[in-house]
């Protein structure tokens, strides 16, 4: 079995980004990261963007509030970075605790430094397959695997487990862009795995460490795992019970090390596509 590394993908995005901020000496990409309260997950996020941004040539800049900020420090804050012409993205850590009016956040938000498409309209750009509107990251990254690898896409099956307006949803209209046939299965989807078992690919996005098991995939099929969990021992580990999927599946990406790895190098390329737009460049 292939395994599907996302480290050469990250690279060659990594060349792209140091080729524009050498191009264009004097410009310097800024990432806004806000984020509300200490939790574990998000400065753990937080702390591995910053470390490839910088080997990536750009900025990052954070931006933190208590945990029990009021919405109006909240939105003070957000417009700041949201007008600012020093900054050319935002990434919002959420979810954002019950007292922040989070649709007021999203309806006021420039499209244009949405890097992680939650945006209306970049919602309804990847629904209509702009090529200019940010999908979110994971998402994309999910389709750069499959590219980069040369998994055929076109007229094949795909089954994506999960529906999340993060991951599922998006990846379908991806998907669909890529001529696949996509089915959607959630939790409430019955037999799942005489689904997924016909699919040439599965993507698996639910959340819940080492679920899939070998019997949701077909043989030779190929696996891509977003999930990040930690099992009972502690460790990093996937949606897909990896010792059982290497067994049937003829390429598959590890967890860690796979689309994790790639959807922090496509925050960091749509941060440079935000740039040339708002710049005109
Ligand atoms: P989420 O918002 O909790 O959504 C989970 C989805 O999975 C829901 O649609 C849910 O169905 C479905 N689901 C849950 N249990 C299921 C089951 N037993 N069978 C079938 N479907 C089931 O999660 P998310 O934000 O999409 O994240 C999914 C996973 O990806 C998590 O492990 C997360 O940590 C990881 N993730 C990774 C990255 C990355 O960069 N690699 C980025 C984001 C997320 P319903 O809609 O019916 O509830």
């Amino acid at each position: 079995m292939k395994e599907l590394r996302g480290k050469l993908i990250a690279d060659r995005i990594k060349g792209e980004c140091l080729d524009f901020v050498g191009k264009y000496n004097g410009i310097l990409p800024a990432l806004a990261v806000l984020r509300v309260g200490e939790k574990e997950d998000d400065i753990a996020y937080e702390r591995s963007i910053k470390k490839r941004f910088v080997d990536y040539g750009l900025e990052v800049k954070d931006y933190e509030l208590p945990a029990n900020c009021t919405n109006e420090e909240f939105q003070e804050v957000f417009d700041f970075i949201n007008d600012d012409p020093e900054i050319q993205g935002i990434l919002v850590m959420r979810p954002l605790p019950a007292q922040i009016d989070e649709e007021a956040m999203l309806k006021k938000m420039n499209p244009l430094k949405d890097l992680d498409g939650i945006t209306d309209a970049n919602v309804a750009g990847v629904m209509r397959g702009d090529k200019h509107a940010f999908a979110p990251c994971t998402a994309q990254a999910v389709v750069e695997i499959l590219k980069d690898y040369n998994i055929e896409m076109a007229g094949k099956r795909v089954c994506v487990i999960g529906r999340s307006m993060v991951v599922g949803k998006p990846l379908s209209m991806l998907l669909l862009k890529e001529n696949a046939t996509v089915t959607v299965c959630h939790s409430k989807t019955e037999n799942i795995k005489a689904v997924a078992s016909e699919a040439d690919i599965v993507v698996a996005a639910i959340g819940k460490a080492k679920k899939i098991s070998g019997g949701y995939v077909r043989e030779d099929a190929t696996v891509i795992d977003v999930g990040i969990n930690v099992d009972e021992q502690g460790n990093l580990c996937g949606d897909c019970d990896w010792d059982q999927i290497v067994l049937k599946a003829s390429a598959a990406t590890p967890v860690p090390g796979g689309v994790g790895t790639v959807t922090t190098a496509v925050l960091a390329r749509h941060l440079v596509e935000a740039t040339k737009l708002q710049k005109n460049l």
